[in-house]
């Protein structure tokens, strides 16, 4: 079980693109930059005091800003990007459209959504075959909408900026280096910058997966590698009546495809393609333990991806125009951090609280559930004057309100059921497998579905008591 190293975790970071083999010169994603903010003149070296320093100006970092704004207190949002969202990467299929809902009334009416997911497919692939399971609701074409399509770059900014219209500051290109320490609890954030220490009541550190500020305040551990996941992601222009032509759309509705089996070769993970209004997101996310020990780099892997006999046709003539890539802490209920700390706490993919299980790819829901909390936390604290460990304890409880807490503990052995070796590599064959066989006619006396689906285990080698195994495992981590 490799452990990943302080040193190479941030070079994992720093160096995801030259990881991944991210051209050189290759376009950003498009929007203009937005204003940036002094908190004083360039050269003071007093520290400024803040109620509330949220480091990160993702989904996480901009709803605890937004929630602690808008009760009066004095909050600062730091954000290491040009803007939010600059360089933030994701599908991005949104599930949270509800939790939105609470937070910003009819938020869909003015925020940049791409187009609402009223239809949901799982493929499960083999080299020359998928089968599909294909959902479509009208009931999820309307408002609140289920799901939603987004393209992060505009999405975070415009969700950064309503923080902003609540009352918080923004400052752009202000990378947190580390934290502050006074009387043993966290007093602040040093950002790196002339006169860069801020003090600061609370910290919530929304830092995005393998959070170095986490890990500075003895949160959060070093991570294995089998418990992250590396995802790289292509946005290929397409025009808008051939998208919904192709994906048999209406209006403004869209789909989000998850595949699983051979598309990732014999890498652990899966590949996802989501409908844009004028673009196609789509993407391969590799175990980064499995792509190490197969040799394989996930550009190589999207690139196949594309070639299926099942996708070529859905991407063609698309022109990328986005390349990009990422970390996901993807082992859930098992790679939890302490999430608060006198002064401290950490919220959304920093505090790994990214649900990946298979059939759900959840992160941004989460991280927007765990800033409110953490925010409405502070608020507390606020009110009390009291920023103690102890106090901060409170945000558990919240987390538990808001069912965050429930949902990882509940489905805690998904993520691992997910990766294994059958459900990733045999279990999609032998359904391809079975599935061509059930549907091929050759003149010769029908076969009944029992014979075949049994003849389809065998040629795969799955014995039938790691079936029963397989299956139990299957409903502890699903079912029950
Ligand atoms: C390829 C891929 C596909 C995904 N698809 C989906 C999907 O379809 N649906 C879904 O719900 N989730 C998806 N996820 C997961 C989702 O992106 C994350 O769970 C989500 O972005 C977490 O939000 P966050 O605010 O916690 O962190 P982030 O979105 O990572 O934001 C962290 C912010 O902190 C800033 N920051 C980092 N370090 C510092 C620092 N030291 N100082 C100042 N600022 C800093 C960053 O610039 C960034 O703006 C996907 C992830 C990947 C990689």
């Amino acid at each position: 079980m490799a452990l990943l190293s302080k040193a190479t975790s941030l070079a994992l970071v720093q160096n995801v693109h030259r990881l991944v083999g991210l051209p050189n010169g290759f376009p950003p994603p498009e929007a203009p930059p937005a204003p940036r903010v002094r908190l004083r003149a360039p050269g003071t070296r007093s520290a400024e005091h803040v109620d509330v320093a949220v480091i990160g100006a993702g989904p996480a970092g901009s709803a605890a800003a937004l929630i602690a704004a808008r009760a009066g207190l004095k909050v600062l949002l730091l954000e290491r990007g040009e803007y939010p969202g600059a360089k933030n990467v994701s599908g991005a299929a949104f599930y949270g459209s509800a939790i939105m809902d609470e937070l910003i009334p009819r938020w869909w009416e003015q925020a940049p959504v791409e187009r609402y997911l009223s239809r949901r497919v799982l493929a499960f692939m083999a080299p020359e075959t998928s089968v599909a399971l294909d959902f479509r609701s009208a009931r999820f074409a309307e408002p609140p909408y289920n799901g939603v399509a987004i393209l992060r770059p505009k999405f975070d900014r415009w969700f950064a900026d309503q923080a902003v219209a609540a009352g918080a500051f923004l400052l752009n290109a202000a990378v947190v280096d580390d934290v502050l320490w006074e009387d043993g609890r966290v007093a602040g954030v040093r950002v790196r910058r002339d006169g860069g220490d801020i003090r600061a009541d609370v910290v919530i550190a929304c830092d995005g997966a393998n959070s170095l500020i986490a890990k500075k305040a003895g949160l959060q551990r070093q991570f294995h590698a089998h418990e992250m996941s590396l995802g790289v992601k292509e946005v290929l222009a397409l025009d808008e009546a051939t998208i919904r032509e192709r994906f048999q759309l209406s209006g403004n509705d869209g789909m989000a495809v998850e595949y699983i089996g051979s598309i990732t070769e014999e890498v652990s993970g899966g590949a996802f393609l989501y409908t844009n209004r004028n673009t196609l997101s789509l993407g391969i996310i590799g175990q980064i333990s499995s792509l190490a020990q197969h040799k394989r780099r996930p550009y190589e892997l999207l690139e196949g991806f594309k070639a299926h006999p099942a996708v070529a046709p859905l991407v063609r003539g698309g022109t990328v125009r986005e390349y990009s890539a990422h970390i996901i802490p993807e082992a859930g209920w098992n790679m939890l951090p302490k999430l608060a700390t006198g002064g401290m706490m950490v919220a959304g993919d920093a505090a790994a609280l990214c649900f990946v299980a298979g059939l759900y790819l959840e992160g941004i829901n989460y991280a927007i559930l765990s800033g409110i909390a953490a925010g409405e936390t502070a608020i507390a604290a606020y009110h009390e004057q009291d920023f103690s460990a102890a106090s901060l304890a409170r945000y558990e409880t919240a987390l538990k309100a808001r069912h965050v807490l429930g949902d990882f503990h509940g489905y805690r052995h998904a993520p691992a059921m997910v990766n294994s070796e059958r459900l990733q590599n045999l279990y999609p064959a032998v359904i391809a497998h079975a599935a061509e066989q059930i549907f091929r006619v050759r003149g010769e006396p029908k076969q009944k579905i029992g014979p075949i689906a049994l003849e389809a285990l065998r040629q795969h080698k799955v014995a039938p008591v790691e079936l029963i195994q397989d299956m139990l495992n299957a409903g502890r981590s699903f079912g029950w």
